[in-house]
Parts: C-alpha cells; sequence; structure tokens
C-alpha cells in the first residue's frame, strides 16, 4: 500500500512568478542585519529608488529609452544609467528581472535582494512552545500547501497573532483585500488600555512563548490611524523582545512622526517596515519627502495602477470585479499571513484565522474557526485555552464526522483513491482497503468511530484505521472548516 503527495510545479511557472511579483502578498519582519548587510543595502538605496519608479511609472520607462541621463538626474537618481543598464529595458527585449549581473552595482543590488525577512520569520516560529497550537499550524500550512502555488505558500508567514489598534482604517482603498471598514473608533494609550495591552502581550508571551513576537500590530488597520501607535509597538518589543514590522499606506500624513517611527523601529532592531503606494502622486510625494537613504530599509509596495501588479483577488478586490468573465485578477486570492490569533483592542475580541483562497463563505480570504471576547486577561487565558484545546486536537476524536476537504477532487481508482486541487494531489492506492475508505469517507457522514468500526467488520484492525485517519489530518486533507453560523 502506498501514500505519495505529488505537486504540480511544472505547470505553474507563469503563475508563480505572477504570485512572486506580487508584494502584496509578502510579510516581513524583524531581521537583525550585520554591518555588511546594511551596508550593502544602503549603498543600493538609489538603485532601489530606481527599481521602484520604473516598476511603478511606464512614463519613466519611456524617459529612460530616450535620454537615460537626463532622466536619472531628472528624478534626482544619484546612479550611472550605463552601470546599471542590465536592469532597465531599451525595447531590446531584456527585461528587469532577467538581467545579466555585469556590474559592481548591479552585482550588489542582487545581492541586497537576497535579504529575506520572512525566513526570519519562520525561523522565530521553529519555537513553539504549546505542542496543540504548533500541530494546528503545521496542519493549516500543509492544507495550504495544495491551496497555494509554491512560491505564494512561501511568501505567507503563518504568523502566530496580529493585532488591530484600531476599528476600521482610514485608508479607503479600493482593493482591500480584507474589507477594511471605515475608521470608526481607536484604541487611545490610556493607563487603562496601556494595562490591558501588557497583560495582554503577557498572556500571549505565556501561552505561545517566543513566536508570540513574530505578531505585528495591524490587520484591517492603518497603524498611521492610531496616535498612539509607537507606544504599543515599544510595549510589543519590551514584552515580546521584537519591534513588530510595520506596514502603512500613510506615510505621508505626518511626515515627520513617519520619519522619526523609522528611526525608533531601526533603533529597536526592526530594520525593514513597509509603505503602500496606492498611487503614482503618491510614490512622487513618497521620493520627495524621504531620501533614498531614509527609505533603503522601507519596500514600497506599489499598489498604483500603473505598476501593474496584481491585487489579491480577495475582500474588496475580488466583489468589485465578481461576475465579470475576465476579471484580471489572479485566482490564488487572499493576502492573509496569520495562522493563528487575529485581536481587536477596541473591540477586544479575538479570532482564530487562518489564509485561504477567497470564496463565497470566506470572501476575506481566511478562514475563522472560532471567535469570542474578553474583559481583561483573565478572561482571554479562558477564551485562548477553549479556542485551543476545541480546535487544535493532537489527533482525530471518536466523534469527528469525517470528510475530506471541499476543494479536493475525489477521484476513486481500481486500487485506491486519489484527491487533487490544481496544485497537488494525494494518492492512496496499491490496496483495495484504501478504496472501500475512499469510498466511505466520500460519503461524509461517519463519526471516526463509526467508520473504524465499519472496517473492523471488514477485518481491518481498529488501529490501522486510526492512522490512515490520522495522516489524512496531519496532511490537512480531512475539512475541518467551522459549520457556516446559519447551520448552527
Ligand atoms: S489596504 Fe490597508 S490601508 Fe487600504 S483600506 Fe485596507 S487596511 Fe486600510
Amino acid at each position: 500500500m502506498t501514500f505519495e503527495e505529488q505537486n504540480y510545479s511544472q505547470c505553474f511557472a507563469a503563475e508563480e512568478k505572477q504570485a512572486h511579483d506580487s508584494q502584496a502578498f509578502q510579510f516581513e519582519s524583524n531581521k537583525h542585519l550585520d554591518a555588511t548587510a546594511e551596508e550593502l543595502i544602503r549603498s543600493t538605496s538609489h538603485i532601489k529608488r530606481f527599481v521602484e519608479r520604473w516598476q511603478a511609472d511606464p512614463n519613466f520607462q519611456e524617459q529612460m529609452a530616450l535620454n537615460p541621463s537626463k532622466t536619472v538626474s531628472h528624478y534626482g537618481l544619484n546612479i550611472d544609467p550605463e552601470e546599471i543598464e542590465p536592469l532597465w529595458d531599451r525595447g531590446d527585449g531584456e527585461k528587469l528581472d532577467e538581467a545579466a549581473s555585469v556590474s559592481e552595482s548591479v552585482k550588489r543590488w542582487e545581492e541586497a535582494l537576497k535579504f529575506d525577512p520572512v525566513q526570519s520569520v519562520k525561523a522565530v516560529m521553529t519555537i513553539v512552545k504549546d505542542p496543540r497550537y504548533h500541530a494546528w499550524r503545521e496542519r493549516q500550512i500543509a492544507r495550504t500547501a495544495s491551496q497555494f502555488l509554491p512560491s505564494f505558500q512561501g511568501q505567507i508567514a503563518h504568523a502566530p497573532v496580529c493585532f488591530e489598534l484600531s476599528k476600521g482604517c482610514s485608508g479607503g482603498c479600493w482593493f482591500c483585500g480584507i474589507s477594511a471598514p471605515r475608521l470608526d473608533d481607536i484604541f487611545y494609550y490610556t493607563p487603562e488600555n496601556a494595562k490591558l495591552w501588557r497583560n495582554v502581550l503577557e498572556v500571549m508571551k505565556e501561552m505561545l512563548g517566543p513566536v508570540a513576537g513574530a505578531g505585528f500590530c495591524y490587520w484591517a488597520t492603518d497603524p498611521m490611524d492610531n496616535p498612539d501607535y509607537e507606544k504599543y509597538c515599544s510595549d510589543f518589543h519590551d514584552i515580546l523582545g521584537i519591534f513588530p514590522q510595520t506596514t502603512t499606506a500613510l506615510p505621508l500624513r505626518n511626515v515627520e512622526r513617519t520619519r522619526s517611527f523609522l528611526k525608533l523601529s531601526q533603533e529597536k532592531g526592526c530594520l525593514l517596515n513597509r509603505f503602500s503606494i496606492i498611487s503614482l502622486k503618491m510614490l512622487d510625494q513618497v521620493h520627495e519627502a524621504f531620501s533614498a537613504d531614509e527609505l533603503a530599509f522601507v519596500k514600497l509596495v506599489l499598489q498604483n495602477k500603473e505598476s501593474k501588479i496584481p491585487k489579491a483577488n480577495a475582500g474588496r478586490a475580488r466583489k468589485r470585479q465578481q461576475g465579470k468573465d475576465e476579471n484580471g485578477l489572479p485566482e490564488q486570492g487572499t493576502i492573509a499571513c496569520v495562522t493563528g490569533f487575529l485581536f481587536n483592542m477596541v473591540e477586544r475580541s479575538v479570532k482564530l484565522i487562518s489564509p485561504c483562497n477567497a470564496d463565497e463563505r470566506w470572501p476575506l480570504g481566511y478562514i475563522v474557526y472560532d471567535e469570542g471576547t474578553f474583559s481583561n486577561a483573565d478572561d482571554l487565558k479562558v477564551l485562548l485555552e477553549r479556542m485551543i484545546s476545541n480546535q487544535m486536537p493532537l489527533s482525530i476524536q471518536p466523534s469527528d464526522v469525517i470528510r475530506f476537504r471541499r476543494d479536493l477532487q475525489y477521484e476513486s481508482l481500481p486500487d485506491g483513491f486519489r484527491l487533487s486541487t490544481r496544485i497537488k494531489k494525494f494518492n492512496f492506492r496499491n490496496d483495495l482497503y484504501f478504496k472501500e475508505l475512499g469510498e466511505v469517507i466520500q460519503q461524509g457522514d461517519k463519526t471516526v468511530e463509526a467508520l473504524v468500526s465499519l472496517f473492523e467488520s471488514f477485518g481491518v484492525s481498529s488501529a490501522r484505521t486510526f492512522d490512515t485517519l490520522n495522516l489524512m489530518f496531519e496532511r490537512g486533507i480531512l475539512d475541518n472548516e467551522p459549520e457556516p453560523k446559519s447551520m448552527k
């Protein structure tokens, strides 16, 4: 008897590139660089600025083709266009990301690009304190591995926790992948709120251990909407040992505040933050307001329409495009990067979430497994413990109804069965036991207990059936979505 997993990797080169290019999918956090790496990144800040302008602005590309020296001078770029020629297209078919490394500048730039903060988050995530959370997160990652293209999957940090410090967002972006509502309320740093905040962080540290530091303090909110955001981040650093990464679409609201924040962030060891660039005008203003050196460690996420970076097919972008045959959005639909706890500190609420492709059931691109509210740290501990014990068993339970995930295509084979998505297939073959088991699970109406007993009557030991079901459980094949609320 055999079980194997296969990727359809060869089919997806073009789509993988698209997902890889879509910086909206990325999550970044602390990374302590050595002096050489820091110097490397700083020394390429004008190349970084050139690349941002190139990717965001077709007009700039045209100007470069006509008069490179005049163009770089006009945009205040301290670079020699000849030296970085492989990074730009003069119309002879060369593309930016296919450029050959020829000059020292280009080589340094390519070295700087290897700095990958997602890996540092993943490294932190290996030290998970609670084995139930650890196993649950691994199962969610196993599930998403057959739902997202490998390169896309690789960009999702599956961070353990995030905190909304406002209710809603003033950004109002038409494409918001998590459909942030309008800004409605703010979690101000009052003595009472500060105490609650620090207590909540202590609870997360106690329950999750060091991995709680891989969290961050925004979701369907913009950090700069909260005038006390810096204080919350400083507490986060104080208690969890990491200064959280920040993404904001509002860096221009108060340039001096943003500048001070970047300084604080760097002083505390968080070297990489992100600005979402909503329009070309905003890019002009950001490049005007901040020097290339100041933005050496700030990734610009180019969301302006000219940049042609596809929006995630989730939230408002998905809703706006629904019903159109060719909606121009990639099939991969989420910007969610948390497999863990989503807090809203205004509401004092927590949701247990994990990314998925947005659909009718989960239009925001994440599954909500559980949710609840708390009023203080003691309440919160009880709530989290309930979520962990209800949602994160270490193995299948006798009363579980066993079904395959609804996105898996079931296929009966002469010697077993196959489950497929367009990314991956799972083969259970070379044993008629698999064939029978697949048929029964596909019916989707039996508990573990009933299924084990049925197979015992066929002469299959309960241990064997349990083992097979647990294998499916660990590989994220079995349906564990919560029932829709209306069905409860
Ligand atoms: S994309 Fe970000 S800034 Fe824009 S509305 Fe959504 S949460 Fe706010």
